[in-house]
């Protein structure tokens, strides 16, 4: 019996050993919490968690990181992000012409790109099902990247935003179903969420609405019956798997709202009595403003993107940025999202400045990618703030966000769960 206790005590020595301890030395600590500017702290790191919080520039046994002259802040959340993939003119070709294993080297590649700007934290909202191979292997360990909660495939209906075949010709279209995330009933919409679940998804998406870069005329008609939406967002309970709404158009994004979805993304065409329903349901808007943004910029450029898509993007693209302004007035809550992919990885914290052009104060954004988005996720006791307990995901900037948001574009530090991502 006391060899037992002996070994279980050396173990635990062992153990506590190899909790590695880090003392980052900071001269300012942003409390996205309360807004204030901590100054002369330092963080005590012990494996992947904060350990503590202490005044002063403190040291100890282990290594110590000075960050005496930067910012700090909690590591950023994008809730809206496709890892698998980036734009660019061949994209369309690009489901003829790349294997799986392209795909997969190419999302490691993005993933990095986005971790390095900062972003330690993304909700991917759709992919092909590598996203679910590429969550695994990060947080095994085995490659670098964000930490990831992902969709898988994105659920839509036939000729929908989330058709895997639109645009082909006949005999390439087949007839994908729930399996291939196409549904055009409730029974289907139950199975297509039941196996995303199997696939490994952590949330489900659902496209509400016809999309911008969709090979299909539509970008905004209502794609879902509200008793499909229904299916999904109930079925989607039972598996502890919360539904996000891609959405343009108003009328499909009041049935998703209704429904009981948990955030609508781009949301474009909003009503003010589409944002009042948001509130009233506490849905979350997912604005993605970096997207609008992007797709109106080249879709003036010929031969971009495919010509059905050109109008749809024209329209769309300038209107999210309005539409944001009126949703931020009406109090209608807002988690961070940009659509990445949609435009180049690790360009995700132009978002930041995009949106304070419309209105909102610098902290507020913040506060979006972070403490909000935590929310969302159901993380705020894991992600979002630099204190103790929480897990080690810190990130760096030169200047003082509050006064110049901008600065949030070029990271110079980067932890992620207590390991040294990027260093100046
Ligand atoms: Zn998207």
């Amino acid at each position: 019996m006391r060899n037992v206790l002996v070994f279980i005590a050396l173990t635990f020595c062992y153990l506590n050993a190899l909790a590695q301890t880090t003392y980052i030395q900071a001269g300012k600590i942003l409390d996205v919490k309360s807004g204030k500017m901590l100054k002369e702290k330092t963080i005590v790191v012990k494996a992947d968690t904060i350990a503590d919080l202490l005044d002063g520039y403190q040291f100890g046994k282990g290594t110590i990181i000075n960050l005496q002259n930067k910012t700090l802040l909690p590591g950023l959340i994008d809730m809206h992000v496709h890892i698998e993939s980036e734009t660019s003119p061949t994209k369309y070709l690009e489901t003829f012409t790349l294997n799986d294993a392209d795909v997969a080297y190419n999302a490691q590649l993005y993933a990095q790109k986005t971790l390095m700007a900062g972003f330690t934290t993304v909700r991917d909202l759709g992919g092909s099902g590598i996203n679910v191979s590429l969550r695994n292997a990060i947080n095994t360990g085995k490659v670098t990247g964000p930490r990831i909660f992902t969709a898988e495939k994105a659920i839509g209906t036939t000729g929908g935003h989330a058709d895997p075949t639109n645009g082909y010709k006949k005999e390439l279209m087949n007839d994908p179903g729930p399996k291939e995330g196409v549904v055009n009933n409730t029974d289907d919409a139950r199975k297509a969420v039941r196996q995303r679940y199997k696939n490994g998804a952590d949330w489900i998406k659902i496209t509400a609405t016809g999309g911008v870069l969709s090979v299909a005329k539509n970008g905004q008609n209502p794609q879902f019956t509200s008793e499909e939406i229904e299916a999904i967002v109930q079925t989607g309970k039972d598996y502890d798997l919360q539904v996000a709404a891609h959405a343009h158009g108003d009328e499909g994004m009041q049935r998703a709202i209704k429904a009981g979805v948990k955030t609508i993304e781009h949301g474009t065409l909003m009503s003010e009595e589409t944002a009042d329903l948001m509130v009233k349901y506490n849905t979350y808007y997912v604005p993605t403003l970096s997207a609008g943004k992007y797709v109106a910029d080249k879709a003036l450029i010929k031969g971009y993107y495919p010509e059905v898509i050109v109008p749809k993007a024209l329209e769309i693209g300038p209107q999210l940025q309005k539409t944001f302004a009126m949703a931020y007035k009406k109090g209608v809550p807002i988690a961070f999202g940009t659509d990445a992919g949609v435009f180049p990885h690790g360009e995700n914290a132009k978002e930041f400045i995009y949106m304070v052009e419309a209105g909102m104060t610098p902290l507020q954004a913040i506060q979006s990618a972070t403490l909000t988005s935590a929310v969302v996720l159901k993380a705020e006791q894991d992600l979002g703030q630099i204190a103790t307990g929480f897990k080690a995901d810190i990130i760096a900037v030169d200047n003082d966000p509050l006064e110049d948001i901008s600065t949030l574009t070029n990271v110079s530090f980067v932890m992620k769960n207590g390991e040294v991502v990027v260093k100046e």
